[in-house]
């Protein structure tokens, strides 16, 4: 599932040219996109604006979800 990312959400300059971002479901917490996905390196942003009843929740899976991609990351750099 793909969407254009609203206007008024920054998703900055990230990996320019990737595409649209995934939407990402998190089962028990929003039925539907609660965040996006950059469709080429998987980091995740934001998808509600500032006050929006949604935006703070989405942050902390964001959080959640860029720090195991971090982990990811350092995995399969420690076993090539
Ligand atoms: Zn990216």
């Amino acid at each position: 599932m793909a969407a254009e990312p609203p206007e008024d959400v920054d998703w900055g300059e990230h990996c320019a040219g990737a595409g649209p971002p995934a939407l990402v479901e998190i089962r028990g917490v929003y039925a539907g996109g609660l965040f996006y996905e950059c469709a080429r390196c998987g980091f995740a942003f934001q998808r509600w604006s500032k006050g929006h009843y949604l935006h703070d929740k989405a942050r902390r899976y964001i959080i959640m979800h860029n720090e195991r991609r971090a982990v990811a990351r350092l995995d399969s750099r420690s076993h090539p």
